[in-house]
């Protein structure tokens, strides 16, 4: 296991989440459990890890690609509707986050 990024809030994490889980890297997300409990901890930090320590070079330079939005250039950075759940996704996401469906080519 190795953390590959820090997001600034579950929704990010399990997007990056869902977008390795898409290329094939299995990914999870830690973090948000934690409760107001833990004092000076915000509650909505997580961190995405990847359970392949040798695919982390991979892993990382797919996150670069993810966060500089070239994924969201050569999807024409459309945002879409997920017919699977109805969820709205951002144009780089090639498959939902929440249930897995494959975005629709149109
Ligand atoms: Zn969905």
């Amino acid at each position: 296991m190795k953390q590959l990024h820090a997001a600034r809030h579950a929704v990010e994490a399990h997007l990056i989440r869902g977008f390795l889980m898409s290329h094939g890297i299995t990914a999870e997300v830690r973090g948000e459990y934690l409760t107001s409990g833990w004092g000076e901890l915000p509650t909505d930090v997580c961190s995405v890890w990847i359970a392949d320590d040798t695919q982390f070079t991979e892993a990382d330079e797919l996150l670069k690609a993810f966060l500089s939005g070239s994924l969201a250039r050569q999807y024409g950075g459309q945002a879409w509707t997920c017919p699977g759940c109805g969820e709205k996704l951002e144009g780089q996401f090639t498959e939902c986050w929440s249930c897995g469906h494959a975005r629709p080519t149109t």
